[in-house]
């Protein structure tokens, strides 16, 4: 019998938890083979942004078509990340896990000072100094930036010149895509190997049981309102947007959400969910390579509505009430923290310096919420990847594509 990946996947989790329970001290026999995954997929990301962003483009062909298709791609990146926002705060104002809350401080969080003098000067450093330099140090925005760039110019190219790219960057797509498969061949391996690390660090940092009093209602607010945002709010999308089923949709995506969750990277997702997209959904590689790496970069719901219940939270905790115009900020500066945020693990907090700055809440704030965070990135970067996702197949309807394999 043939088991399906998404279920490998699954019984890979599952074993993973249970050696990383059960035999947290051995885990070093097996820890190599998340690493070698995770490093196989970062391989990947940046000839797969260059070529699929610079062929999707090309695809494109006139600059009205991606004119309008941008637009309508940032509107759907920012009103779904507001909605997911809203969720929280209505959660954490409604639960109020932080009032009252027994909170020792775990530590202090590298990082932190620098993420709130380096935000300013995020959108000046999208425009690279050094391609190769971009490149080599993987800088997702920028190398998104030369490539729609480039894809832009090679339109303009004589046929005979535009040709030869076109051909060879779509030869280099297909090739990337191979090589995809091929290490997606290995994810319940390296998953297994990702959960079991993780689960042993949490044994072995302090008792789960002793965690989950102290932060047990924060945690059950943050995965409340992404469960929301997930299950109710992007289906309904789904159905009444784009007019297709969320579940045949869920089901089509399963591996790269398994892998985001295990992984808690959108960025180290991206070929899996590429490959997903365009396989199991049946989206057009015009809309995939668009839509898909500059949401795994910029469309961060559930990093957005973690930033703003956990900036809530640390307030409540300390017992400082905030304003409706300062919960007003919290929201804003929510959505841009998880602009700002990379796709990699624990991006989102040490991103919370942004939010507690702007309404003036102390930064070693983000010690309480510490012990969990690498829990709750699981669940939230999952969201980030289900919202990128389901936005591909919005706007492959608003161009008109048909999905047979959704509706
Ligand atoms: N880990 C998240 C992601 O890669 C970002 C975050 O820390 O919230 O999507």
């Amino acid at each position: 019998m043939k088991l399906e990946l998404h279920w490998k996947i699954f019984i890979g989790l599952i074993v993973g938890f249970l050696f990383g329970f059960f035999l947290p001290e051995h885990v070093s026999y097996i820890a190599w083979m998340g690493d070698l995954f995770l490093k196989a997929l970062k391989m990947i990301i940046v000839p797969l942004l260059l070529t699929s962003i610079i062929s999707g483009i090309m695809n494109i062909g006139n600059p009205e078509g991606l004119g309008r298709m941008g637009i309508r791609t940032i509107t759907y990146y920012i009103s779904t990340s507001l909605l997911a926002i809203v969720t929280g705060l209505f959660l954490v104002n409604m639960i109020r896990p932080g009032v009252g809350a027994d909170l020792k401080f775990s530590q202090t969080v590298e990082g932190l000072a620098v993420a709130t003098e380096s935000f300013g000067s995020t959108l000046i450093n999208i425009i690279p100094e050094n391609i190769v330099r971009a490149m080599v140090n993987g800088e997702m925005i920028s190398i998104i930036f030369i490539s729609i760039l480039s894809g832009l110019f090679a339109t303009k190219l004589d046929e005979k010149y535009k040709n030869v790219i076109q051909n060879g960057i779509q030869a280099g797509f297909e090739l990337t895509m191979k090589v995809t498969q091929w290490v997606i061949g290995f994810t319940h391996w390296g998953v297994m190997a990702i959960i079991a690390v993780v689960v042993s660090k949490t044994v072995q940092e302090g008792s789960i049981t002793d965690l989950f009093q102290r932060l047990g209602l924060y945690m059950i607010t943050v995965i409340a309102a992404l469960a929301i945002h997930a299950f109710i709010t992007l289906p309904l999308l789904l159905k009444f947007i784009a007019r297709v089923r969320p579940i045949r949709h869920f089901h089509a995506m399963s591996t790269p959400l398994l892998t985001a969750f295990s992984t808690a990277s959108s960025s180290a997702t991206l070929p899996l969910s590429m490959e997903a997209m365009e396989h199991n959904a049946g989206v057009s590689n015009k809309v995939t390579s668009f839509v898909l790496p500059m949401g795994s970069t910029i469309n961060m719901d559930g990093t957005a509505l973690y930033e703003c219940v956990a900036a809530m939270f640390i307030a409540q905790a300390y017992g400082i009430e905030l304003t409706i115009a300062q919960q007003v900020i919290v929201v804003f500066t929510s959505l841009l923290a998880s602009i700002g945020a990379a796709g990699i693990p624990m991006a989102g907090l040490v991103m919370m310096s942004v939010v507690l700055t702007a309404v003036g809440l102390p930064l070693e704030g983000v010690g309480l919420i510490l012990a969990v965070d690498r829990i709750l990135d699981m669940f939230r970067t999952s969201v980030n990847v289900w919202s990128d996702c389901c936005g591909a197949v919005v706007i492959a309807r608003s161009e008109k594509e048909k999905l047979p394999k959704l509706e």
